[in-house]
């Protein structure tokens, strides 16, 4: 029997204690010990990684102060636009979403891409298409409307700026300009990494993307072995920040690559990889976990929302350095 081992994030960034209210702290504590007992109950009875992230991600999806299904971001037109990502370690096997709209819960549909397709990753009408076509629910426009997320939009166009999602003021990064849009800084997906009693190991991972986002732009998240990564030979890994950097740094791959072939441990691979990733200038992190069940939660911004079930079966919670 292996060791059973889940974590879970939502999304780094500027998290500073200075600007949170204790009420909106106990919300974003509360919504990942849901997240994270909804996983380790399956765990717990024995079911395999793969649900257990799919059904820690739908939480945090359903948990309207994250940025992925119900909380997500608007774009610059005003729409909520998700990327999802799902991978099977045991099988090497993935699916992912991108540009959905409408859909309850997007990593569901990412696992229907990886079970029902011979693809890896749909996108945009297709994608939609695709989601009708398998009878996944679908929500109105009034069901992804957040205020705090619709505000901050308004705010977003008005500074000419993409808002970075858990950020204080200072991070919001000038924008309107086209080439500048590479300084975008988009933080606050939600993950989950697991390992189950037959040392299958699985990730899943769901975002909005950024706020005022434009051009069609897609982060890491669904891209496989950027943002999301899993192999039962090395590790799963999920990971938030700033997507253009984990993906030119193929993050999530580079943790797995570190030990498969430098034989090195999770720990530091993960270290090695968070190094290499402030090295091209990403800001963000990660949450990985092994087939002993070893689990880590490294990153280089202010804060990260995440936690991870202890030996006694209790969520522990973290969202600051
Ligand atoms: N990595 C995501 C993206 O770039 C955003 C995030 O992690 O908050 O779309």
């Amino acid at each position: 029997m292996h060791k059973k081992a889940i974590a879970v994030h939502g999304g780094a960034g500027t998290i500073l204690k200075s600007e949170m209210t204790p009420k909106l702290e106990v919300e974003y504590r509360a919504g990942l010990e849901a997240s994270l007992r909804k996983g380790w109950e399956i765990l717990d009875k024995n079911g395999s990684a793969l649900d257990a992230v799919e059904a820690a991600v739908v939480e945090l999806e359903n948990f309207p102060l994250f940025n992925a299904g119900r909380g997500s971001v608007f774009t610059h037109e005003g729409r909520n636009e998700m990327d999802a990502a799902i991978m099977d370690g045991r099988k090497l096997k993935a699916g992912a979403v991108a540009f959905l709209r409408n859909v309850k819960n997007p990593i569901g549909l990412a696992r229907l891409v990886m079970e029902k397709t011979e693809h890896c990753l749909l996108a945009g009408e297709g994608a939609n298409e695709f989601a009708h076509e398998m009878r996944v629910e679908f929500e109105t426009d009034e069901y992804f409307f957040t205020e705090h997320r619709y505000l901050q939009l308004l705010k977003a166009i008005e500074e000419g700026r993409v808002q970075l999602d858990h950020a204080a003021g200072k991070s919001r990064i000038q924008t309107s300009p086209a080439p500048k849009l590479r300084k975008a800084k988009p933080l606050g997906t939600v993950g989950a990494v697991a390992c189950d009693a037959k040392g299958n190991l699985a990730a899943a991972t769901s975002t909005g993307g950024m706020t005022n986002k434009k051009f069609g732009r897609i982060g890491d998240t669904p891209v496989i072995g950027a943002g999301t990564y899993a192999d039962n030979a090395t590790c799963a890994v999920s990971c938030t920040g700033h997507g253009e950097f984990f993906m030119l740094g193929v993050t999530a791959f580079d943790v797995a690559a570190r030990m498969k072939y430098k034989g090195l441990s999770l720990e530091d691979a993960a270290a090695e990889a968070i190094d290499n990733l402030t090295k091209i200038g990403g800001e963000g992190g990660f949450i990985a976990v092994d087939g002993q069940g070893r689990v880590v939660l490294p990153f280089n911004s202010e804060g990260m929302y995440r936690g991870f079930v202890d030996e006694a079966g209790e969520p522990v919670i973290e969202i600051y350095k």
